[in-house]
């Protein structure tokens, strides 16, 4: 199979290439949470004012508004530059913006949007729980309606960068008695709001991302939930929807190469980082990575390029609820 980008997006790959080169953030990524949320949103800001943000953004709503096939081209020589596939800034971009965009109100969007774009704050997704990971509507946090707040109070887990979070994307039950897909609500948490308890977990990579996250009587304007009380699973599945297409391009893009220099690391001192650390928490490469085109990115490139082939097709689209909104 033979994968060519037309003229057009080789040199919009110049483009982007020549910019991350003169401008991605360079020396060691911080280790500690703080450090990582300070260096993610000062690169965020940094793209906002080069008029970068939000490439996958439409441009009504402040973002670069690119194509799918420019916003594969951006991730891939994202990736070629040693960047992180993920930071402080994922939820933010990809899961909650688009949400707000697709099914927030006004308020909703003129509130959050631009803080999102600008490199103000930092989203965390508080989806998960003990009892409820691929089954996710089995979840059991629970949430209340007094007066116009929500009440919550459970438990959520593997929430990551909570700990240096501004706002959460929160997934509750609010009505126990209708089959369990039917009574969850979606809704914006402050997490600087009284009764939150984030407790990190350490990881076997000494990554300190994840957390749990407690709630006791969290008081929550219904002003927002988002897409209405009871009406949240749907909501979700917008929300996870804007994880597929071209948000884990840069992940799949360097998971060879990384998976080559976690095979010569043995715990000691590796040939990328240089201080023991895993290589796949570098940041930025010294060097560039190889090429997009090598034949070690030809799986990924594959993969990512049908799915953006797919929600190109006027045939399909309609069938997939992430071909309508943006990602
Ligand atoms: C890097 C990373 C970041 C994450 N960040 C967040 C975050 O910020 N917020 C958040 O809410 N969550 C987050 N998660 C959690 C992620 O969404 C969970 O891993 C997911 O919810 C799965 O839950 P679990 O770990 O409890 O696995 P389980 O649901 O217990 O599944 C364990 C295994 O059993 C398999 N399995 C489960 N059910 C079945 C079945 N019925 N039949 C056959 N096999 C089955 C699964 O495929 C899996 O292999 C993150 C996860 C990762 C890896």
């Amino acid at each position: 199979m033979h994968l060519a980008f037309e003229e057009v997006d080789e040199s919009f790959r110049h483009e982007v290439r020549t910019w991350l080169s003169e401008n991605a953030p360079r020396g060691r990524r911080p280790r500690t949470l703080k450090g990582m949320r300070e260096v993610d949103l000062a690169w965020q800001r940094q793209q906002y004012e080069a008029g970068w943000a939000g490439i996958a953004w439409p441009e009504e709503f402040g973002g670069r508004g690119l194509s799918l096939t420019q916003q594969l081209v951006w991730q891939e020589e994202y990736a070629r530059t040693g960047l992180p596939p993920i930071d402080a800034r994922f939820v933010g971009l990809n899961h909650a913006g688009p949400t707000l965009m697709a099914r927030g109100n006004d308020a909703q969007r003129v509130r959050h949007l631009n803080e999102i774009l600008r490199g103000d704050v930092v989203w965390c997704q508080g989806f998960s729980e003990p009892e409820a990971g691929s089954d996710l509507a089995s979840l059991r946090t629970r949430g209340e309606i007094d007066g116009d707040e929500l009440v919550v109070t459970g438990q959520k887990i593997w929430t990551s960068f909570a700990a240096v979070a501004d706002w959460q994307e929160l997934l509750v039950r609010t009505n126990p008695n209708v089959p369990k897909h039917k009574g969850l609500t979606w809704v914006i948490c402050d997490m600087a709001s009284s009764g939150i308890d984030v407790r990190p977990i350490r990881t076997m990579d000494r990554g300190e991302d994840f957390a749990e996250v407690f709630y006791d009587d969290v008081r929550i304007p219904l002003a927002n939930v988002v897409g209405g009380i009871d009406r949240g699973w749907s909501v979700a599945m917008s929300t996870l929807s804007f994880e597929r297409g071209t948000a884990f391009t840069v992940s799949q893009v360097q998971l060879p190469p990384a998976s080559s220099d976690l095979s010569r690391w043995r715990g000691r001192e590796s040939p990328s980082t240089g201080d023991g650390s895993s290589p796949m928490r570098r940041w930025p490469n010294a060097s560039p990575g190889p090429a997009p085109t090598s034949p070690r990115f030809a799986p990924s490139r594959i993969s990512t390029s049908r799915a953006t082939h797919i929600r190109r097709s006027p045939a399909r689209r309609g069938q997939c609820s992430s071909c309508k909104t943006p990602n």
